[in-house]
């Protein structure tokens, strides 16, 4: 601690570790103590933005003056670094995914317990706008009883990056998108069990890892939950689509476009049919107009400098780290289902453990 600031740690200056420093500038609590990275030219630019920097990461480990290390490496690093840390004393953040598997996971976990040190990961959307919305709309039951969510990320440029193509660095798409999109359902679904995951994965540009996955998953209570990540999606879906039994509800993109229709409890007595081109339909016919009622979207916004500031209350004051070891563990089982699913063409039963 440095005049009661929490001295950061950072390992692994990429965009990530960048993106951090930006962060972390918004948080006074807090401040980097220092930087390490594997590669040479990163040390550098790291000290050309004025960072301190360690030539070696037994050297930040040894320094007393770091309250807790930032893995921002690729995936596969995350583990054998976050041991080594907090063997030394360290508490620990790392990036998503923790690691790449349960068994890894309770290696870490063990660690956690043996040291008395902190271990959180950084899911940090948890407080991206488009999930607090749907979660507002969810909790407050603005369509009734929702029995289908929607949740894709569709781009058009495969997999970005070096690593993240390669499954020895724990690449592929379920861990680097899957992992937020799927904590994210897990986070506000946090009481009530999955019952069966059912998935498929693409290889459409990469044939090592997957590039793409779409995963099916049914709470106990009725919710069927469909995640989604496609990497060759040249035309997107909406981000989020909610189907309850009083309405539905979009959110098209990043910009939060979308809107809410819910019945207004006017019903129709004689539905007039539909042309389609080879026949009637009532079914699918569009509602009078006094039957629906369109609304927006609330107004929710998230800070992503609340995860640092709730590490900094963790490390200072004891208070509860709001990325719980336990809830990480069940979105890595959650993915090891969505796995062996995908191998075997199977419903997995999963045994959810909530
Ligand atoms: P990157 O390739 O841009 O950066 C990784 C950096 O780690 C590189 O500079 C590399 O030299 C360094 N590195 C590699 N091995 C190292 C080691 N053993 N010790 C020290 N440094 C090492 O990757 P990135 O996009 O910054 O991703 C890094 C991590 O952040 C990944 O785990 C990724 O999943 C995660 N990430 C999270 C988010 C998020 O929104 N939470 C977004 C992007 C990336």
């Amino acid at each position: 601690m440095r005049e009661n600031k929490v001295v950061y740690g950072l390992i692994g200056y990429g965009g990530m570790g960048r993106w951090h420093t930006e962060i972390l500038s918004n948080v006074p609590e807090a401040v980097i103590g220092g930087i390490y990275d594997i590669k040479e030219e990163k040390r550098e630019e790291a000290k050309e933005k004025g960072f301190f920097v360690y030539e070696t990461e037994e050297a930040m480990l040894a320094d007393p003056d770091i309250d807790v290390v930032l893995i921002a490496t690729p995936n596969d690093c995350h583990k054998p670094i976050a041991i080594r840390a907090m063997h030394a004393g360290k508490n620990v953040i790392s990036e998503k995914p923790v690691t790449l598997s349960s068994a890894d996971l309770l290696e870490m976990e063990n660690a956690a317990k043996e040291t008395g040190k902190l271990l959180t990961v950084h899911q940090n959307r948890r407080w991206d706008d488009d999930f607090l919305i749907i979660k507002k709309l969810v909790e407050e039951q603005k369509l009734g009883h929702v029995f289908r969510i929607e949740s894709r990320v569709h781009g058009s440029r495969g997999i970005p990056g070096d690593w993240r193509k390669e499954k020895v660095h724990g690449g592929g798409m379920v861990l680097d998108w899957g992992v937020h999109l799927l904590d994210q359902i897990l986070y506000m679904y946090g009481d009530r069990k999955i019952e069966t995951v059912y998935a498929s994965l693409t290889n459409v540009t990469n044939q090592e890892v997957d590039d793409g996955f779409t995963a099916i998953l049914t709470f106990e209570g009725g919710t069927e939950v469909l995640v989604e990540v496609g990497t060759n999606n040249y035309i997107s879906l909406p981000r989020w689509y909610v189907l309850g039994e009083d309405g539905t509800a979009v959110i098209r993109d990043w910009q939060l476009n979308g809107e809410i229709i819910r019945k207004t409890g006017m019903t129709e007595e004689t539905v007039v049919p539909v042309k389609t081109a080879a026949g009637l339909t009532k079914t699918m016919a569009p509602r009078r107009e006094d039957t629906i009622v369109k609304e927006d979207l609330p107004k929710v916004s998230g800070d992503i400098a609340d995860f640092h500031r709730n590490v900094v209350a963790v490390i200072r004051d004891g208070a509860e780290p709001e990325i719980k070891l336990f809830q990480v563990m069940r979105v890595m089982k959650l993915m090891e289902a969505i796995f062996q699913s995908a191998e075997t063409n199977q419903v997995i039963e999963f045994q959810d453990q909530v």
